[in-house]
């Protein structure tokens, strides 16, 4: 299968790599919208937010971002988290990534 997060998770394409754990691997977006802009990605293939139905894994993920947030000080200032699923969210990687932005002044609603 070609995934380009699978080959970042198994170390065939590099990435910059801020946290893991088990289930879980988080780097920085090579395009960042933010200036701080992670990528929190279940190590197993999971296409789209509906097909994540492994509890386990969808509590290591927000898991995940919580122990990040609190260990680079963001809770202060605070950050969004989002998820685009699907064509109309302009969903570009078909590998479940949650997208943790910081750092500047965010806009609502999104574009
Ligand atoms: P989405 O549009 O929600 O599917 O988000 C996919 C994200 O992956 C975008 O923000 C891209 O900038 C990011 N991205 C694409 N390729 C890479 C890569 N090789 N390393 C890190 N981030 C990437």
């Amino acid at each position: 299968m070609d995934c380009l997060f699978c080959s970042i998770i198994e170390g065939t394409i590099p990435s910059d790599v801020v946290y893991e754990n088990d289930h879980v691997l988080a780097f920085r977006d090579v395009d960042p919208q933010s200036p701080l802009h992670i990528l929190f990605v279940p190590k197993v293939h999971v296409r789209r937010f509906s097909e994540l139905s492994d509890p386990t894994v969808q509590t290591a993920l927000f898991q995940a971002i919580a122990e990040y947030a609190q260990a680079e000080g963001l809770e202060e200032d605070g950050y969004r988290i989002v998820i685009n699923t699907g064509q109309l969210a302009q969903q570009s990687v078909d590998h479940l990534h949650l997208h943790l932005l910081s750092g500047r002044q965010l806009q609502w609603p999104p574009g």
